[in-house]
């Protein structure tokens, strides 16, 4: 059994197989290797569901037993290196909706004997025009919150995920207000209490400031979310959800921090939680 601390794991990881992302899976791993201070790569690509539904921006369903052969060659060429290899786990990321709780977990888990799955909430679902709506899509997510806070603590209630990733990305466009306030406040709960890790998310943060109802700020993983995580003592990783091989440690060291998200960590006083890992089981630990 081994530990890691959260600055040497990346466990949200993406490639040219969602269709927004770039690069092949080596790519990753190449520049996951650069630095060495990495010690565990995980990938969790966009995972496909039967009915390739959001297929425009996740992988087709069938594409997934070539993902799962590239990582699984990754994984081995790395063992095969000894200490020098990187350790490779085999991932996904999953849109949280029940109806496809068993297909991840008895397909992906089970069948394709995936390491890990992370949970998130992508999409609102348009009941009138049947679309589904990433927050770019929606000015004001206010009406969509208690679907997203369903969505949301059902994956966290699951006990098939390893973490909800972006917890906060429904402010993505919406000013902080006494209901996203409320939301947030349901999530953390829910996480508390099902001993689930909450993701600081570093792509959030890479993309950039703009200015929402006067305020400028990130998009998502905002002070506001976090300093109310950090209060209910609610478990922390952090991720630098890369879609590009040169995004894989987030940003690179500046003012001491090794990314954007250990120098957020130390603005809202969060510290995150360690990793341990035997064989290719992985859970997370809070070292004292
Ligand atoms: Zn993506
Ligand atoms: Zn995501």
């Amino acid at each position: 059994m081994s530990l890691y601390s959260q600055a040497e794991v990346n466990l949200h990881t993406h490639s040219w197989y969602c269709g927004h992302g770039k690069g092949e899976i080596p790519d990753y791993v190449a520049a996951a290797k650069e630095r060495g201070d990495l010690k565990v790569l995980g990938f969790s690509e966009h995972c496909p569901v039967p009915d390739n539904r959001w297929s425009s921006t996740r992988m087709d369903y069938s594409l997934l037993p070539s993902y799962v052969k590239d990582v699984r060659a990754a994984r081995d060429c790395e063992s095969s290196l000894g200490e020098a290899g990187l350790r490779i786990l085999l991932g996904a990321e999953c849109d949280s909706l029940k109806g496809y709780f068993s297909y991840y977990r008895d397909e992906l888990l089970g069948g394709c004997g995936l390491d890990y799955l992370i949970g998130a909430v992508h999409f609102h679902h348009d009941e009138e025009t049947g679309e589904d709506l990433y927050p770019n899509k929606i000015p004001n997510y206010t009406p969509y919150l208690g679907e997203y806070v369903k969505n949301y603590t059902d994956m966290l209630e699951s006990g098939i995920f390893l973490l909800g990733a972006h917890p906060d990305l429904f402010c993505y466009y919406t000013p902080w207000s006494a209901d996203l306030k409320a939301a947030s406040k349901d999530i953390i709960q829910c996480a508390l209490e099902n001993d689930m890790p909450l993701e600081m998310n570093g792509l959030g943060i890479r993309k950039g400031i703009i200015e929402i109802g006067g305020v400028k700020r990130t998009r998502y993983t905002i002070k506001e979310f976090w300093e109310m995580a950090v209060d209910a003592g609610v478990r922390i990783c952090c991720n630098s959800d890369a879609h590009r091989p040169e995004d894989v440690h987030g940003w690179p060291v500046h003012d001491g921090y090794i990314n954007e998200c250990f120098e957020f960590a130390s603005k809202v006083g969060a510290s995150f939680v360690s990793w341990e890992i035997e064989g290719e089981r992985i859970r997370p630990v809070v070292v004292l």
